[in-house]
């Protein structure tokens, strides 16, 4: 399980600084693309190397409702009251002051374990700053300066050495032919519909995974004569009351749910179109580097003019996951789930897929050889070899020359050709650029 990590503090301390500082994705070009909705207050951090944990930016916690609105700020704030550690941004600038008090007490009330992250302490002396704040006994202390980037890797260890370690992982991992799927998506998209449905069907056979931690609840279940778990989501337990619902839809049980799954499946309402918040949930699911599947749900109740409009708006807003397959379903009546299964083992053989060194190769070879990269000033880049590195999703690794020259014009097309000639659907492709032989 994904441990929970908050940031907390008054307005203007730098807590979205930090946020994006510890955020901040390596898939760049992904990112720059018309579409993708980054999340502003929810996050993985991925550390190279060491493992990931979710962050949330509660914007604020003693009872300023400033930016966020309503329902976002109680949501926040129930996630900070649940986090394996809050970090506490004060102002090492400007020093300690009675808002900071306010949030202190709340700190003491909720119990949790805290870091005092002393921000903008660039251009200062760093232990004066953290002695402003010595009255708050907080015994965890760090000094960095969000904006320049100094002291985060310091803190992201830190951070590490007190959040727990994932316990089930290798329980998770154990059973290779089981795929682990995921049904992510905004509230009353269809996520429990189309999991009753499932589990209602006559030929499956459903069994309860014994919760590891807290109430997660994921499901292993058999179609079609294959084996498949349910990664805990929303649509897994049963809900109260539909406000409930709502209010509960907890976004960092959707980052913890993409975190096990090896296939999202992002569930959209036909019937209103793509929201902020679906793009906000693809977004986490590509940040993950995630195998995808779209499954535009409700497609039983619209009349063939406005299935014409969705079409129109899917291919329109959908751009960004071109290489993930949108299927038509509706969980209300059972109908396209058979393709939809299909698009799930397409988009998990195409994750999963083992490739050869030679293969790999010879596919940069024709590529390079069909296009050559463009001259950039005099400069042109060298593309010598490639190998495979890693699946899931597939990255390859591209060693040359000036390779800083290469555009993402240039990187789009190596990515297009490469998934067009192993044929890969449904999964993100990464590349890795090593200069030097
Ligand atoms: P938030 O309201 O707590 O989310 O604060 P912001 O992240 O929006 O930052 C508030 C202001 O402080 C912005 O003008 C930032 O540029 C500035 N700021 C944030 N971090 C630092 C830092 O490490 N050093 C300095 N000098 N300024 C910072
Ligand atoms: P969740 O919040 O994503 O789990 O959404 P629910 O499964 O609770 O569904 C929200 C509402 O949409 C309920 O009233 C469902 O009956 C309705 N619904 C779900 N799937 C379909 C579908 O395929 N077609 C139609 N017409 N309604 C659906």
């Amino acid at each position: 399980m994904l441990p929970l990590v908050a940031l907390v503090g008054r307005p203007n301390v730098g807590k979205s600084t930090l946020f994006n500082a510890l955020t901040r994705s390596r898939d760049a070009l992904v990112h720059d693309q018309p579409g993708v909705t980054r999340d502003r207050n929810y996050g993985v951090v991925r550390p190279e190397d060491k493992r990931p944990f979710a962050l949330v930016d509660t914007g604020g916690i003693a009872g300023e409702d400033e930016g966020l609105a309503g329902a976002t700020a109680r949501q926040a704030r129930a996630a900070a009251e649940e986090a394996d550690l809050v970090l506490f941004v004060v102002d090492g600038r400007e020093g300690a002051s009675a808002l900071d008090d306010d949030i202190l007490a709340w700190l003491r009330k909720s119990a949790r374990p805290a870091m005092l992250v002393v921000n903008k302490t660039d251009g200062l002396d760093a232990q004066a700053c953290i002695n402003e704040f010595a009255r708050y006994g907080i015994t965890d202390v760090i000094a960095v300066s969000s904006a320049h980037r100094q002291g985060i890797d310091t803190l992201i260890d830190r951070v590490l050495g007190r959040v727990p370690e994932e316990g089930a992982a290798t329980e998770l991992d154990a059973d290779p032919a089981r795929i682990r799927v995921a049904f992510i998506g905004r509230p009353n998209v269809g996520k429990s519909t189309l999991v009753n449905r499932l589990l209602g069907e006559e030929r499956m056979i459903a069994s309860e995974v014994p919760g590891t931690t807290r109430d997660s609840v994921s499901i292993d279940m058999e179609r079609d004569g294959r084996l498949y778990r349910l990664i805990d989501t929303a649509g897994l337990r049963r809900k109260a009351r539909v406000e409930e619902a709502v209010e509960k839809f907890s976004i960092v049980k959707t980052l913890q749910a993409i975190e096990q799954c090896q296939v999202a499946v992002v569930l959209l309402d036909a019937s209103e179109g793509i929201t902020d918040q679906d793009a906000t949930v693809l977004g986490h699911a590509l940040d993950a580097g995630r195998a995808l599947v779209v499954a535009v749900n409700k497609w039983d109740g619209l009349t063939d003019y406005q299935r014409q409009q969705a079409e129109a708006l899917l291919t329109r807003k959908l751009g960004f996951v071109e290489w993930a397959e949108a299927v038509r379903i509706s969980a209300k009546h059972g109908s396209g789930l058979r393709e939809l299964f299909r698009a799930i083992h397409r988009a998990h053989a195409s994750a999963t897929h083992e490739f050869s060194t030679s293969e790999v190769n010879k596919a940069l070879e024709i590529a390079y050889e069909t296009n050559p990269p463009p001259t950039v000033r005099g400069h042109v880049a060298k593309l010598r070899y490639a190998h495979p590195a890693a699946n899931n999703p597939p990255t390859f690794v591209v060693h040359g020359t000036r390779l800083r020259t290469l555009g993402d014009t240039y990187k789009r097309y190596l990515e297009n050709f490469f998934r067009k000639r192993f044929k890969l659907v449904g999964t993100p492709v990464r590349f890795v650029f090593k200069e030097g032989t």
